[in-house]
């Protein structure tokens, strides 16, 4: 078996050069806070700023308070740059600055300017509300942190927010700000908004009958029922209203029950104590649409006999009576039972 010899590769020792590294060196350094312009929220901010920090990390409850700090701390050197440099160094800020008339001071703990103030005596308050935070009106933070105020007060008025928010923060020109903030918010526009009232219709006949006696045209209603005690029982008992829809007059009487022939008892009593009413409003109760059929027979039947009946002899017109559709309300009447109940129930319970 034949073999071949080791084939030997020469080796030009001048092509040979040295290896040299070329490249660019960045440093990269991560925010420390992400930018407030980017975010919706004051608590989508701090959640941001938690993550950042924590990369992944269960956050705790002050790990959150250390991101509110640090947002704030990073607003303060953004408004306020030359005074937050000089109150660090403890030196005086200048003459022309906005913070000079709340004596600021720089808080080590937290490495934020503090109002001074001359509550320092005070006892029962908070550091944070004898000493608040100050904010400019104009940075995000301060106007992501109003909208968070406004958002968890559910929108009241901008007192209320000015009154919460200086419980913490010393927003200066607070008031204007918060008004700005509440004019660019929708729920504020939406709860602040006036109903736009229709134009009524002019009224209708039976409100107009002048020069005529109290009800002349009446409206008429049922409520009810009421619980009342006749010894060891109870029992229901309903209300009717009468009412004068053109002189507001209003009579009042008892139902025992809500059929026909206790309303035409009410309706005879109410006869018999006010007048013949020239016409009758009521809504589609069955009470009052049995009563109107009860009505017209014994009118006829009576007319048949000549029955000189007070109320339905042929002296006086008769009742001409209007149903009022489910959707309407019965003229004047429907809207006395709410009113009506404190003058009710002491009747009822003479029952
Ligand atoms: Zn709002």
């Amino acid at each position: 078996m034949a073999s071949y010899p080791p084939v030997q590769i020469p080796v030009d020792k001048d092509e040979q050069r040295k290896g040299i590294f070329c490249g660019i060196v960045i440093e990269v350094t991560a925010p420390t806070i992400p930018e407030p312009d980017d975010y919706p929220s004051w608590s989508e901010l701090i959640e941001a700023t938690v993550q950042l920090h924590k990369c992944g990390e269960q956050p705790s409850a002050a790990d959150y308070q250390a991101a509110e700090m640090l947002l704030l701390q990073k607003s303060q050197i953004d408004s306020f740059p030359e005074e937050y440099k000089l109150l660090k160094a403890k030196r005086p800020i200048p003459s022309n600055s906005r913070l000079l008339t709340l004596s600021p001071e720089y808080d080590e703990s937290s490495q934020i300017i503090r109002v001074g103030g001359r509550l320092r005596r005070a006892e029962g308050l908070e550091t944070s509300a004898i000493h608040p935070i100050v904010l400019d009106p104009h940075h995000t933070v301060t106007k992501l942190l109003i909208k968070d105020y406004d958002s968890k007060l559910c929108h009241p008025g901008p007192e209320r927010i000015f009154a919460e928010i200086r419980r913490n923060f010393w927003v200066l020109r607070g008031r204007e700000a918060i008004r700005r903030q509440q004019h660019l918010c929708r729920e504020c526009k939406k709860w602040k908004a006036k109903p736009v009232i229709p134009k009524m219709a002019d009224l209708p006949p039976a409100r107009l009958r002048l020069q005529k006696p109290p009800f002349y045209s009446t409206g008429m209603d049922c409520f009810g029922p009421f619980q009342i005690k006749i010894g060891r029982r109870c029992e229901k008992r309903w209300g009717i209203i009468f009412k004068c829809l053109t002189t507001r007059c209003v009579h009042l009487d008892l139902l025992t029950s809500i059929d026909t022939d206790s309303f035409l008892m009410a309706l005879r009593r109410f006869v018999a104590r006010r007048g013949r009413p020239w016409e009758l409003f009521s809504d589609q109760g069955t009470n009052f649409h049995g009563g109107e059929k009860e009505l017209l027979k014994r009118r006829l039947h009576l007319s048949a006999l000549n029955y000189n009946n007070i109320w339905l002899s042929r002296k006086y017109p008769s009742i001409s009576t209007h149903q009022m559709p489910h959707t309407s309300v019965v003229p004047g009447s429907a809207r006395f039972v709410l009113s009506k109940q404190p003058f009710v129930s002491p009747l009822a319970h003479k029952q």
